[in-house]
């Protein structure tokens, strides 16, 4: 998504020069979100973005992968050769984590991949009964797209809630109540054990029957190319890139998934990994590339996701730290709520759960730094733009 996009922004900002991108998968670029949705039932034969790189001039160097990024020389190597660059624009994304003794097990699946969304098509036809590891984003719409199948589900969760990594108690708590409404079986507070032929063993001796195994524990960058380029990773593997975009090595950048980078707004280094990053930073990348170092363009947005679960449109903007103020919009035994996190009065973060205008509004609101009268932003009859001071 951003080694692609930020082909196209650099030709949209009218730089003339040679591109090339170089992408280990086979296959066309493609779009991942709906990988745990509409290709996984599918609904959708794939997800290949719409873009004709021929006449943007654009080189695809397909099923290439890159083993090593050689800074002083300025290029990188492939078992195909070495491809020379003037500017390298590092777009690797991030690979999911595995379960220990899980890798090469038969019947244990990841969902990163067009390839893992065709191995997994077919089990949810089959209605295979299917285990999930995880009750993140990824394990929460895989769950979705299986109970949508007809599988037997049971998700299998070591923290004592889903989302346990990104929200706190409060706000997930009740979205444990989905997974049972949607006839899925959510099991908190469980650690595997051990996966055995047909069935995943628990800590505690529980054996859960399993078709299909599939584990969604999160994602960490993909920067074991850069191992000895010198260019800077954090303690998160992810390339240290500075506000714009760049990496500790001269004319090299790094964007999507695989980058952090610093964020005055929120005044901490931010790593995301949502479709909407790929999406904004790319143009940054590019309009660094094109513009020179004279006129060099900061990355700051406010940053976006969405998740479509067990029949819920859930929205996320902003960032929000523990020590924020979390105020709740609506009764979230409901279908529809939001949650909006304060800091000194100001809005910096919201969740939406079915209601995009709240998204949208807020969204806004946290561009602008917007303070709310916090009574008023509680109440979910006032619109949200409304409760701004
Ligand atoms: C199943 C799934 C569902 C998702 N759903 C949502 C959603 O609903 N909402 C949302 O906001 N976000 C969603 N996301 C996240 C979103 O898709 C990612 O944030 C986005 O794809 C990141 O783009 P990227 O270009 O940084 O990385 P990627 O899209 O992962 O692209 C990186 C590419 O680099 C290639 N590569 C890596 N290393 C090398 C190498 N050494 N040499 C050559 N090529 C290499 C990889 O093969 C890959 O094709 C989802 C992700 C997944 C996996």
């Amino acid at each position: 998504m951003a080694g692609v996009r930020t082909a196209v922004a650099l030709r949209e900002r009218g730089f003339d020069g040679p591109v090339t991108v170089i992408g280990a998968e086979p296959h066309q670029p493609y779009d991942r979100p709906p990988l745990s949705k509409a290709v996984l039932l599918g609904t959708a034969e794939g997800s290949a973005f719409d873009i004709d790189f021929e006449a943007l001039d654009v080189e695809l160097r397909l099923g290439v992968e890159v083993t090593r990024v050689r800074t002083d020389a300025h290029e990188v190597d492939t078992a195909a050769g070495a491809v020379p660059y003037d500017v390298l624009v590092l777009a690797t994304g991030a690979e999911p984590v595995t379960l220990p003794g899980s890798v090469g097990v038969p019947g244990v699946h990841l969902l990163r991949t067009l390839d893992d969304a065709a191995r997994l098509r077919p089990l949810l036809a089959e209605k295979h009964d299917i285990v999930v590891v995880g009750a993140g984003w990824i394990g929460a719409e895989f769950a979705t797209a299986a109970r949508q199948a007809g599988c037997a589900v049971t998700v299998v969760e070591a923290a004592d809630r889903p989302l346990a990594g990104t929200m706190p108690a409060e706000v997930a708590a009740p979205m444990a109540a989905w997974y049972a409404q949607y006839g899925a079986e959510l099991l908190t507070g469980a650690r595997v054990a051990g996966i055995e032929p047909g069935a995943v063993v628990l800590a505690g001796g529980r054996r859960v029957p399993a078709g299909a195994v599939v584990v969604g524990i999160g994602a960490r960058p993909a920067t074991g190319l850069l191992a000895g380029s010198g260019i800077e990773l954090g303690p998160d593997g992810a390339v240290v890139a500075d506000r714009y975009l760049r990496a500790s090595a001269p004319d090299v950048y790094a964007v999507g998934d695989c980058a952090s980078y610093p964020s005055d707004r929120y005044g901490e280094r931010l790593l995301v990994h949502h479709w909407d990053n790929a999406l904004q930073g790319p143009r940054t990348v590019a309009a660094n590339i094109a513009g020179g170092d004279e006129d060099l363009e900061p990355y700051d947005p406010v940053p976006y996701f969405w998740s479509e679960q067990f029949g819920r449109f859930v929205q996320y903007a902003g960032h929000h730290g523990a020590a924020d103020t979390l105020l709740r919009r609506g009764d979230p035994a409901e279908d529809s709520w939001s949650v909006l996190w304060l800091r000194d009065g100001a809005l910096v973060a919201l969740l939406a759960v079915g209601i995009p205008r709240d998204l949208a509004q807020g969204r806004k609101l946290i561009m602008s730094g917007a303070v709310l009268d916090p009574e008023r932003a509680a109440d979910p009859s006032v619109p949200l733009k409304a409760a701004a001071r």
